[in-house]
């Protein structure tokens, strides 16, 4: 079966359509397993706005530059890093 083309990642804040550029990880406790992670993609622009709406809640864990995040997801078995 083919599987539609992904579409380019675009920053996750209401009407923005900038590439994304920076990947939210944050994980709320009351609904998630504690090490899973659920991702939010953000534009330059709204990295600190998304980064707040998580942080004030205690949900951010992480903010990794895109490309970066790609790789680590890439990596088999390093998702789990101690630094
Ligand atoms: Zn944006």
């Amino acid at each position: 079966m083919l599987r539609p083309e992904p579409e380019e990642p675009i920053c996750s804040a209401k009407d923005c359509r900038e590439p994304a550029e920076w990947v939210l990880a944050w994980n709320n406790p009351k609904i998630h397993q504690p090490e899973r992670r659920k991702t939010w993609l953000a534009c330059e622009a709204h990295r600190e706005h998304l980064s707040k709406f998580l942080g004030v809640r205690g949900f951010l864990k992480d903010v990794v530059p895109f490309a970066e995040w790609t790789e680590r997801e890439s990596r088999p078995g390093a998702e789990r890093d101690a630094t």
